[in-house]
């Protein structure tokens, strides 16, 4: 029996443009060419506009913690060293409403606040995996 781990990513059409940056150690979110309106996650046709000319662009990686929860049981194979386990939503400062779900990395339940400052991390979780989470940060 393989040791359990994590669930990864497939990446598809439609959202290889934000892992190839993920794995560049870039964080890069679609972006509509049309109404400027970034989007996340990717879809084929902007949700403002209905637009399809969509391409990826570089952001800051800062944003604000705009919910959390925090997970006291594993929740699947590959997650029982990292419980108790803070998930955050952030908002990231290029645009209101701009959402993106990731872990919290580097501080415990206790220290993880609504509206504290963040910034981008890049989390290799096997040789050609990595994930996108988040750091407290200094505003
Ligand atoms: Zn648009």
């Amino acid at each position: 029996m393989t040791t359990p781990t994590r669930p990864i990513p497939f990446p598809d059409d439609v959202t290889e443009g934000f892992w190839d940056s993920i794995r560049a150690r870039r964080l890069s979110i679609q972006r509509c060419a049309a109404c400027r309106r970034f989007n996340h996650a990717p879809s084929l046709t902007c949700p403002a506009c209905g637009s399809e000319d969509l391409g990826f662009e570089a952001v800051s990686g800062r944003g604000t913690i705009y919910s959390y929860t925090v997970l006291a049981e594993p929740p699947g194979p590959g997650f029982a060293d990292l419980v108790p386990l803070v998930v955050v939503i952030v908002e990231l400062t290029e645009q209101p409403g701009l959402l993106l779900v990731a872990d919290l990395l580097g501080a415990g339940p206790g220290e993880v606040r609504i509206g504290a400052a963040v910034v981008v991390d890049f989390e290799e979780i096997s040789e050609d995996c990595v994930l996108p989470q988040f750091r407290l940060t200094e505003a």
